[in-house]
This record gives C-alpha cells, sequence and structure tokens, in this order.
C-alpha cells in the first residue's frame, strides 16, 4: 500500500515570489518541517501552519495517486507546478512518481537542508529547487540550517535551481556576509526578497532590501501574495 502524506493544501494559484513570480501554478504544499524558524514572524516560521503539529488535524493524508489526480484536476494547459510546505524534500522519495508524470516546470520550494539522491532519482535533475537557505534572522543554528553538500548537490545536478534569501533591514552587512558564505563559489541567481508577514511589515524592509539588491547585484523578489492577501491560506 502506499504511504500517506501530509497534505496541508493544493490549489491554483499564481507564483508569488522568486524567479518565476507572476506564473500561473497549481501549488501543492505538504506538512512538516525539519527546521522551526523561530526567527520570523509572531508565530516564528511565516507557513506555521504548514510546520507546527497543532494544526496537523487540519491536513488531509492522501497517497501520491490521489495527489496527482488532484493536481491534474486543477491544472490547466500546461501550468507550472510548486511543491512547497513546510519542507517538502522530506517526501521526495514518495513524490517521485509525480516528478516523473507531471508535463510542466516544475519547482520546488526548499530550505536545502535534506540530500537528494540524483542517481536514484534522476528526474530531479529537471527540476528546480528555489533554495530558501536561511540565514541568522530565522533564529536557526548554523549547522541546522547550513548544509553546504546539500546545496552543492543540488547545484551541481538541477542547474536551473536559484537562491532566495528572507531579509530583514538590519543588520544589512551581515545578512550579506551570509550570503557570500552560502552561495561563494556557485553559479546560480541569487534573489533576495524582503521578510515580513504581513503588507505592513513587508513595507517596512523592502526598500532597504531593494537598495541592498542593486549594491551588490543581486534580484529583488517582491511577495505578491502577501502584498495583496497578507496572511491568507490557500492563494
Ligand atoms: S524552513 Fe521554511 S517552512 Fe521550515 S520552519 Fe523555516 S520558514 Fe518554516
Amino acid at each position: 500500500m502506499k504511504k500517506n502524506l501530509y497534505v496541508v493544501e493544493i490549489f491554483r494559484s499564481i507564483q508569488g515570489e522568486g524567479k518565476y513570480a507572476g506564473r500561473i501554478s497549481v501549488f501543492l504544499r505538504l506538512g512538516g518541517c525539519n527546521l522551526r524558524c523561530p526567527g520570523f514572524g509572531e508565530k516564528g516560521c511565516d507557513s506555521y501552519y504548514a510546520v507546527d503539529k497543532k494544526y496537523k488535524n487540519e491536513w488531509e493524508k492522501l497517497n501520491i495517486d490521489e495527489i496527482i489526480k488532484r493536481i491534474e484536476s486543477l491544472k490547466q494547459k500546461n501550468e507550472d507546478l510548486v511543491i512547497t510546505g513546510g519542507e517538502p524534500t522530506l517526501y521526495y522519495r514518495e513524490i517521485y512518481p509525480l516528478i516523473e508524470s507531471y508535463s510542466g516546470q516544475i519547482t520546488i520550494e526548499t530550505n536545502a537542508t535534506i540530500d537528494i539522491n540524483f542517481k536514484k532519482y534522476p528526474k530531479y535533475k529537471d527540476v528546480i529547487f528555489a533554495m530558501s537557505v536561511k540565514l541568522s534572522n530565522s533564529g536557526e543554528e548554523y549547522k541546522k540550517r547550513v548544509k553546504k553538500e546539500v546545496i552543492k548537490n543540488i547545484a551541481k545536478n538541477a542547474e536551473k535551481s536559484f537562491f532566495k534569501f528572507v531579509i530583514n533591514k538590519e543588520n544589512l552587512n551581515l545578512q550579506l556576509k551570509e550570503i557570500l558564505d552560502i552561495t561563494t563559489g556557485i553559479d546560480l541567481d541569487i534573489y533576495c526578497m524582503p521578510m515580513g508577514e504581513s503588507p505592513e511589515k513587508l513595507e517596512e524592509n523592502a526598500k532597504s532590501v531593494f537598495n541592498f539588491c542593486l549594491e551588490n547585484s543581486f534580484c529583488y523578489s517582491d511577495r505578491i501574495h502577501i502584498r495583496i492577501f497578507g496572511k491568507k491560506k490557500g492563494i
């Protein structure tokens, strides 16, 4: 029997951040994460409802066949698939049939701390990993949030991947040092986006992050869904 996975939500929307912001996508949000990020938002992680076990009774248990069916029923034409969380790579083996069967661009939004076996699961080479490696502003300790071997392995095998960092306006020099520590020697695009789980908080950081990107030749990413919908889920 196929294993059930914790599914927080499956919905069709517009990608709100990163390299592919603005593209219509079907989103699969899986529950659970190996980090906690107490530094983000009032409740820590900005996707706390997909991480905190308190919300587990709101998550559905579906096997991969049921997940694929649900996604295919929402998808129109050749739209993108975005697999997010929590930390979706916790389930990278179980979701492989979806990676193999989906026709269209797939992005996995990950904290890049779980090693992917590209030899055994080669279709992951075609996937775009949006590596949102956490900085010290996440409140996580370095050895938990930065796994350089994992990052290098993803960059080497899934060449369309990119970095996506959450930045706040305090201590920009430290954040720059941390980004360089993580990305030096890896030739992937670097996106920075303002921290903030509400439009007001986002606005507080946006201008500083914009200038930070300009000064350091990073790409700027806004967070469209937070600007328009705030903390609303399923959009
Ligand atoms: S890695 Fe992402 S999903 Fe996990 S706790 Fe941190 S912000 Fe939340």
